[in-house]
């Protein structure tokens, strides 16, 4: 079987530790396999991401021996594309508007309710019908009708990664209790939401392993069920571990996360990097 992989990041902030941690991994086991290697810039937040951080993490990553097979992909060239799967999720009658702000959400979720408090989006706008969406809606997925589609043997995806591989099966369950109605075009791009945008570039770039960290992990479901909605083959998985600072914490969460260029700075090699993350 050939192999595509991809390092995925957003150009919100500079390469640190845990991204080179992945990009090396994924490039790693492509060139072990003797497949290919690409890039993807999930640039879809337009306020957030800087084309200086785009262009700083192509400079670390070239610094860092990672050579990739084709152009970078960038999301932002895509939205209509995006939209177009959108609208097929629409016209499939698997969607509604919802105009709630965090802070309705935030409300709704703490008013008394009966039973589990929600853990998820409370659905308040689940009685709209898609054909009122105005401006500054966003759709929402209707988790249950679109459970409702998986076949009756149920939706399996396969996981490589540490800790977790073997195949694992789509549980409507917990979509429709945990995950909820989840959020596919938004309102302030007018495109759609990050879990839909890179379901479908993993299947625009050929990607037949998804190599990335395992806090991703739980998303994973989503993607494979929103992918089959649409028609499409899920790729394999391979989730894995974060690398993380002496105290156990998530090194992408700390504000002092050290970024690639700053160990440049202080003459690291791309060895002492490999050694840091333990390749
Ligand atoms: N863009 C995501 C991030 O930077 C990664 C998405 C993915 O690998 O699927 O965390």
């Amino acid at each position: 079987m050939t192999f595509v992989t991809r390092f995925a990041p957003s150009p919100t902030g500079p390469l640190h530790l845990g991204h080179a941690y992945s990009a090396l991994l994924a490039h790693d086991m492509a060139r072990a396999a003797g497949g290919q290697f690409l890039l993807r810039f999930e640039d879809t937040d337009l306020e957030r991401c800087k084309p200086e951080y785009t262009a700083q993490i192509i400079d670390d990553l070239t610094w860092l021996g990672i050579t990739w097979d084709a152009a970078p992909l960038m999301q932002s060239q895509y939205f209509d594309d995006y939209n177009q799967s959108v609208d097929l999720l629409i016209s499939a009658g698997l969607t509604y508007p919802c105009g709630c702000s965090r802070k309705d959400i935030a409300a709704a979720m703490a008013a008394p309710q009966e039973g589990a408090p929600h853990a998820v989006y409370p659905q308040t706008c689940k009685s709209r019908s898609i054909s009122d969406r105005g401006p500054s809606d966003a759709v929402r997925l209707h988790m249950d009708r679109a459970c409702a589609k998986i076949p009756g043997s149920g939706m399996s995806f396969e996981e490589t990664g540490y800790l977790k591989s073997g195949i694992h099966l789509v549980d409507k369950e917990t979509l429709i209790s945990e995950v909820g109605d989840i959020v596919i075009g938004r309102k302030d791009i007018q495109t759609a939401a990050y879990f839909l945008a890179s379901a479908l570039d993993d299947i625009r770039q050929g990607i037949t392993h998804v190599v990335r960290g395992v806090d991703l992990f739980d998303f994973t479901q989503v993607q494979v069920l929103l992918l089959s909605l649409l028609g499409h083959t899920p790729p394999v998985y391979h989730h894995h571990m974060l690398i993380r600072d002496d105290d156990g914490k998530r090194l992408a969460k700390r504000d002092d996360a050290r970024a690639i260029s700053l160990y440049r700075r202080e003459g690291a090699s791309p060895q002492d990097i490999r050694d840091m993350v333990g390749l």
